[in-house]
């Protein structure tokens, strides 16, 4: 892999997808992101998102990496993650709404296999049609690290269960219809060393005793995430995904996948920045009208932000065609998520530096994307935990 800030690919399937998402995303996209007024600090509706997903549909980028049964493309995992790295490097708001991360087929992840033919005709292959999207609710106020202590429990009742509990920071949740709740079993996990059983439930999110809140606002300003809330919501038993206790072996299965997934995503935001901070150093004039990229101080960051930008995605790559070829990465992949973070961010810290007082200002978007970096750290697994699988994989002889 080289280094570029617009790479081209050797596999023509890559290279022919990549051209033409991006085409949509500085085209189209663009156009209606334009005509609708929406930017960064907007507070996105369904309605806004809508549209999107139908005109993905018809170009075949919605859940393009899902099988050819299900009307995806059957993308490796190194395609997928290129497509990803697009949707990063466009600047464009709606771009989670491409493929499906956004409520769509990428937010259900791997859960489609774990599916009763009930659940896909009444929830999963809507959400690949975009007549549905779903909200993934595994984190609470007291539970986000250590997931197993979540206070949200079902009873068993009848021919169903009793869900309640409160689930904050449901990515998706303004615009889902329902949502992959975790919930512990009642009687489970009560008593002193006893071992909690989780399960997995599909829950609408307009059943009786469920409510969607506004959850706190992040650092990024985006309204995209939701508290659910679960007050003696009855979840019928056809709503069990798996068995009873299969529940965290359902939410975290793909969980090493999704760790490397998430990364071209940042890594194109972080291209996007780089190129920015390019362009700013080459125009910004300093002391006797030179450019500021013609000061060694700024060269040399802007050396280390290449750099670094090159380790991150080069790993990156690396470790998601070794997954490609079937083999055990979740080493790499508590890797890739911990530099990836890490490094992104520091080349986001030394974008706004470079962008002085304009990187500071709301509206400019190294500002907006700094803070949007900034939130990886913590997401999708916060980097200490990333070192702790590291550490673990290496005492048990990895
Ligand atoms: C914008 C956003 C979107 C999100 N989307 C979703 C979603 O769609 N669905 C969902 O279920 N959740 C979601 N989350 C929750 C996210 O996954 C959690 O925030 C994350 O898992 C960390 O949990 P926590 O924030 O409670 O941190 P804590 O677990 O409280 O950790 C606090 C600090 O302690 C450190 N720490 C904790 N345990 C250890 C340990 N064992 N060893 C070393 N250090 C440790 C952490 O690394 C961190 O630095 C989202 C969060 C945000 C902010």
């Amino acid at each position: 892999m080289t280094f570029s800030l617009h790479p081209s690919y050797d596999d023509p399937r890559t290279a022919e997808l990549v051209g033409r998402l991006r085409d949509y995303l500085g085209g189209e996209l663009a156009d209606y992101e334009r005509e609708h007024g929406l930017t960064d600090s907007s507070r996105l509706t369904r309605a806004d998102l809508e549209p999107v997903w139908r005109r993905s549909i018809e170009l075949g980028f919605y859940g393009i990496h899902l099988p050819k049964e299900h009307g995806g493309q059957d993308l490796t995992f190194s395609q997928l993650a290129a497509l990803k790295e697009e949707l990063g490097a466009s600047g464009r708001v709606l771009s989670h709404s491409v493929l499906g991360d956004m409520g769509g087929p990428l937010r259900a992840g791997d859960i489609l296999k774990h599916a009763t033919q009930h659940q896909l005709d009444t929830y999963l292959l809507p959400l690949i049609r975009g007549e549905r999207a779903c909200c993934f609710s595994l984190t609470e106020t007291d539970a986000g690290s250590d997931v197993r202590s979540m206070r949200t429990v079902a009873v068993p009742d009848g021919d169903g269960y009793r869900l309640t509990g409160h689930k904050v920071f449901s990515s998706a949740g303004p615009f889902a219809d329902f949502a992959i709740v975790v919930a512990r079993m009642a009687g489970t996990g009560e008593a002193e060393g006893d071992k909690p059983s989780f399960s997995a439930f599909l829950v609408d999110l307009d059943s009786p005793g469920c409510r969607v809140e506004d959850g706190v606002t992040p650092m990024s300003g985006e309204h995209i995430e939701s508290d659910i809330v679960l007050d003696d919501c009855y979840v019928p038993a056809a709503n069990l995904m798996g068995a009873e206790g299969d529940g965290m072996r359902i939410a975290l299965g793909r969980v090493t996948t999704n760790r490397l997934l998430h990364c071209p995503t940042i890594l194109g935001l972080t291209r996007r920045a780089l190129d920015l901070t390019l362009q700013r150093a080459r125009t910004r004039k300093v002391a006797g009208g030179r450019p500021l990229i013609s000061l060694q101080a700024i060269q040399h960051k802007l050396a280390g932000m290449a750099t670094d930008f090159y380790a991150a995605r080069s790993m990156t790559y690396a470790a998601l065609k070794a997954l490609d070829e079937g083999r055990d990465v979740r080493t790499e992949a508590f890797m890739c998520k911990l530099f990836v973070a890490e490094s992104c961010f520091r080349i986001l810290d030394e974008a706004v530096q470079i962008h002085g007082k304009e990187g500071l200002t709301q509206g400019n978007e190294v500002e907006f994307m700094f803070r949007k970096v900034r939130m990886f750290r913590v997401l999708t697994g916060t980097s200490e935990i990333q070192r702790n699988g590291i550490a673990k994989m290496l005492a048990a002889g990895a």
